[in-house]
């Protein structure tokens, strides 16, 4: 049938996500009841790509999984902690059900890591302004300070 393609694309694209509307929907779901390729071809996307889906997020993840992160985030701040979190992750990559959770954790543990060390670039750079005014302030008195014992800087001259 020349629309079977058609109602696999709609199967595979918005049907699957809900947002066909109801005038289409009607339409492919009939055409599913008298054409078996399609109906065959829907079950397929529906066991392979969908219901796992839907399994992972009913999946709860495991109570040491949180202690794990729990650990993690407290030892976020000390070195070697990305290696320790990732060597503690690969025991639950054995499940592969819960792949997609700890994938979803590790980003957003990631993001938090990339604004932490964003942070403390800042605090890095606030230093060195803070270093480079002192230098300012002791080039001043440095200078004139290294060839004359008695005064130091030119504003000091001007005020002895
Ligand atoms: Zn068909």
């Amino acid at each position: 049938m020349k629309k079977c393609g058609h109602f696999k694309d709609l199967i595979l694209t918005d049907y699957i996500d809900g947002r066909l509307d109801k005038n289409a929907v009607a339409a492919l779901e009939s055409h599913l009841l008298e054409c078996s390729d399609c109906s065959a071809f829907f079950k397929e996307v529906k066991n392979t790509a969908v219901s796992p889906f839907h399994r992972a997020l009913q999946q709860p993840p495991p109570a040491g999984l949180w202690e794990a992160v729990k650990q993690a985030v407290e030892q976020e701040e000390q070195p070697g902690f990305g290696e320790n979190f990732i060597n503690g992750l690969k025991g639950w990559m054995v499940f592969p059900r819960l792949v997609p959770v700890a994938a979803t954790l590790v980003l957003m543990l990631l993001a938090g890591g990339v604004s932490l060390t964003t942070l403390q670039a800042d605090r890095a750079q606030e230093k060195a302004d803070a270093a480079y005014l002192v230098s300012l302030f002791n080039a001043g008195g440095g200078a004139s300070s290294s060839d004359n014992t008695s005064l130091g800087t030119p504003i000091e001259k001007y005020f002895l």
